[in-house]
């Protein structure tokens, strides 16, 4: 048995049901870093249960909205207390680098704080119907019990997404982190019971989606399902949901295209292509995996990307040296194995890259180099599909009108750049490209104030930004006649 208990159900830690145990591996080393309990689904059948009597009982939606607020506070301030820990967490689950983990923490914290103001400025809106004895406003209440299904690329960040709103609008929730990554998750919510969460508001199971995903998602107690993660599974949910018509969100995978101009800032171009497909190994829903680049400096453009791609230094996240990790686990880095053999196949130029580093020290870890393909277009799976891994294609265009037609020739719509010197025409692209997020000389940003999510197959909610907030809170409009008299209608009865 596991020492600490790592499941939390109606405000008590509590071992597996069955005393199943799963091992996390550090993908930089393969060392076993934590030993956690593995939830069944009586377990996750628990956690829903005590999600919704904890909502039902009605002292949580009850409670002011500054009261929820200052808990949102109390949760950033013990984060800001145990970023570091959290971020060391957070490097030998995912094998992202220190520094990466270190801005996660903080959006993390910003995103409990800027929930916290964002929720007390909240007011009714009020209807004037025309009869002043009628008082007709409109309220936001809490939409109920909800699921958190969060991937294992940013684990507490993607999270955090959904928790914060969640416990601000005063739902009530069971979360479950990726199965490969939830540490950080389990520390979280440890320190959300140490800020005060009351029993039952927050419950935590962890273990295989697959195994669980029934008892949390095909249940009329849940109202609200957040997921963030694959297309497949995404449509799985969505599929189970409509059956007890529970309302869905899914936040999907992208392929995401950086499109770049003949005119653009030559040195910030390349550095941002580099860090928008690079960073974390590629492992990220919004990296700019399709490069898209005007004709006439494409070759320079390319063999810079190249000679810069192969200084990347790829080593083990705690090493302060490293500049990307390892992929998350050997079964993973397999996959984006698969795709790298299958673009040499389609015909696409292997630039450099495409295979794992040589050096012995990193031997150990699920490492893959920086891999460049040229020569690609839209009949490639390479191109086509989302290889979350750390791997450019490359594609050309010779008009405004082609660079667009690329940029949305797609069936996700998560994020896009535009790099051009012309500002005309970089308002013209980003209204043209049908993607959630689109940057402008500028590639990853994002803000907790600003909606994030996709069109198309990347998804159908908004998570951050006021819409973040509404996707946990009920719409009810209140009719309040203060001076009844009688109707209209049906003189006669
Ligand atoms: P995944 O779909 O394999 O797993 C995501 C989560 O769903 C995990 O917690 C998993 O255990 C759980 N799960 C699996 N099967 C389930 C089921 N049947 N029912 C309920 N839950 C189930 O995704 P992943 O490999 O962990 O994450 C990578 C994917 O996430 C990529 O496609 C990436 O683009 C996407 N992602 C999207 C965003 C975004 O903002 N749109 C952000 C991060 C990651």
């Amino acid at each position: 048995m596991n020492g600490n208990p790592d499941l939390l159900i109606g405000g008590a830690w509590a071992h597996a049901a069955d005393g199943g145990l799963r091992e996390i591996v550090n993908p930089a080393d393969g060392t076993v870093v934590a030993t956690v309990d593995e939830a069944t689904p009586d377990d996750a059948r628990s956690a829903v249960a005590a999600a919704r009597a904890a909502f039902d009982d009605g002292a949580w939606v009850a409670t002011p909205v500054a009261e929820r607020a200052a808990l949102l506070v109390r949760i950033a301030d013990l984060l800001e207390r145990d970023k570091e820990e959290l971020a060391h967490l957070e490097t030998v689950d995912t094998g992202k680098t220190l520094v990466e983990s270190r801005i996660d923490i903080d959006d993390v914290i910003s995103v409990f704080r800027y929930y916290a103001s964002l929720v007390v400025g909240q007011a009714d809106r009020l209807i004037d119907v025309g009869d002043p004895a009628v008082l007709s406003r409109v309220v936001r209440e809490p939409i109920g019990v909800c699921v958190l299904i969060a991937p294992w690329n940013y684990p507490l960040l993607q999270m955090s997404w959904k928790v914060a709103p969640a416990l601000a609008a005063g739902c009530t929730m069971v979360v479950k982190p990726s199965e490969v990554t939830p540490l950080s998750t389990i520390a979280f919510a440890r320190s959300a019971q140490e800020a005060g969460v009351p029993a039952g508001v927050l419950n935590l199971v962890q273990g295989s989606g697959a195994v669980l995903g029934a008892a949390l998602t095909d249940t009329p107690d849940v109202d609200f399902i957040s997921f963030t993660g694959g297309l497949a599974t995404g449509k799985t949910i969505a599929r189970v949901a409509a059956e007890h018509v529970t309302k869905v969100a899914v936040e999907l995978g992208g392929k995401n295209p950086h499109i770049v101009f003949a005119d653009a800032d030559w040195a910030s171009s390349v550095d941002q292509v580099l860090t928008g497909v690079f960073l974390h190994s590629g492992q990220v829903c919004s990296a700019g995996t399709r490069l898209i680049v005007e004709e006439s400096i494409a070759d320079d453009f390319v063999a810079e990307l190249a000679r810069r791609a192969e200084l990347i230094r790829v080593g083990p996240g705690l090493d302060p040296a490293s500049e990307t990790g390892p992929l998350v686990s050997e079964a993973h880095r397999a996959k984006v194995e698969a795709y790298v053999e299958l673009g040499i196949s389609e015909g696409a130029k292997l630039v450099t890259g495409g295979v794992r580093p040589s050096d012995p020290a990193l031997a150990a870890g699920s490492f893959f180099l920086p891999t460049i393909f040229d020569n690609c277009d839209r009949s490639m799976r390479i191109v086509r599909e989302e290889t979350f891994g750390p791997i450019l294609t490359v594609e050309r265009f010779s008009t405004e009108a082609e660079a667009i037609r690329l940029g949305n020739d797609t069936e996700y719509g998560l994020a896009a750049g535009v790099r051009t010197a012309d500002p005309a025409r970089g308002e013209r692209m980003v209204r043209a490209l049908r993607h959630g997020t689109v940057w402008l000389n500028d590639f990853g940003y994002y803000t907790a104030a600003a909606e994030w999510g996709g069109f198309k197959k990347s998804g159908n909610g908004r998570e951050l930004g006021p819409t973040g907030l509404a996707e946990y809170q009920e719409i009810k409009h209140i009719w309040h006649n203060t001076a009844p008299k009688p109707a209209e209608w049906f003189k006669s009865v």
